[in-house]
């Protein structure tokens, strides 16, 4: 089964339209597919009718954002959600409401080291979307030369400790847990060593995300090396938990892989969607 369950179009912070990434995922040989915008469920209809048109088995999906402790962030994936379930629903939309107050934030710290109107930039690239994130600035900012591509902006301007970096509260992880569970869905930890929080801090978190309730991990990461992939193997081994298969494809140029384009997962692993299909 080829699975890529982990993936963005222009509802968030993706370049293509649900249906082109739905028929990008079926032209790539994707059998297994979900859709998982940041903190918002719609595009799922319209990825959901393309998908099935193409034969693709389809996972309604999101990636919902997480605070931590005093200053830590992760990413928490709902796989086989009812996207239509009120409470999801409403905890969604509370996440994507703080993010154009903090979107405001990082362009007043943008001005104050000499980059204009990168607010006003950012929310162009976001036009279609329901939401404003790092990845609509980190756009313009390679748009006006000031980074040659998106990789590079976090690294000078967008990542913690960079000058365009806005603390922001997300939301509790029991939420989130809560969200999916009510909603009838599978939570899975996203990219777990794309997280600036040392391997001790991971190892705690986990912990907590597996007493409260979440279920997998991603192991088969597109972002991840090989070395990286064993590792996140032995971390569903230690703490039980189902592993999953994530290209966390943006759009064509931009992201590490393609749809589809993910490492095999090691055979001793029970992959999470066995009990979605
Ligand atoms: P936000 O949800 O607004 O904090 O933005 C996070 C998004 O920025 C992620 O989902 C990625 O799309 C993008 N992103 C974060 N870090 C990087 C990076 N180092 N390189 C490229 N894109 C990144
Ligand atoms: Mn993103
Ligand atoms: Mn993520
Ligand atoms: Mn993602």
């Amino acid at each position: 089964m080829k699975a890529d369950l982990h993936c963005h179009s222009n509802v968030s912070d993706g370049l293509l339209p649900p249906a082109e990434v739905a028929h990008r995922a079926a032209d790539r040989g994707v059998e297994l597919w979900s859709l998982t915008d940041h903190d918002e469920v719609a595009g799922l209809a319209e990825a959901r009718a393309v998908a099935e048109a193409r034969g693709v088995r389809f996972l309604d999906g999101a990636e919902i954002s997480i605070s931590w402790r005093e200053d830590a962030s992760f990413h928490v994936v709902g796989l086989g959600i009812a996207p239509g379930h009120p409470a999801l629903v409403a905890g969604l939309r509370a996440i994507r409401d703080g993010r154009d107050d903090r979107a405001r934030r990082i362009g007043a710290e943008l001005e104050k080291v000499g980059i204009h109107g990168a607010y006003a930039g950012a929310a162009r690239y976001a036009e279609k979307s329901s939401l404003i994130s790092r990845a609509h600035f980190a756009r313009f900012l390679v748009e006006k030369k000031i980074s040659t591509d998106v990789k590079s902006v976090f690294d000078h301007y967008l990542a913690k400790g960079k000058p365009g970096y806005v603390p922001h509260e997300w939301a509790a992880l029991e939420d989130a847990l809560r969200w999916i569970s009510d909603a009838g869905g599978l939570a899975v930890l996203a990219h777990p060593l794309r997280y600036r929080v040392g391997r001790d801090a991971l190892r705690v978190f986990l912990g907590e995300f597996k007493d409260r309730g979440g279920q997998g991990i991603e192991v088969a990461c597109g972002a991840h090396t090989p070395e990286e992939v064993h590792e996140c193997a032995r971390l569903a081994r230690h703490f039980g938990l189902k592993a999953s298969v994530a290209s966390d494809f943006h759009g064509p140029g931009e992201s590490y892989a393609d749809l589809g384009m993910t490492p095999p997962l090691p055979d001793d692993l029970a992959p999470v969607w066995h009990d979605l299909i």
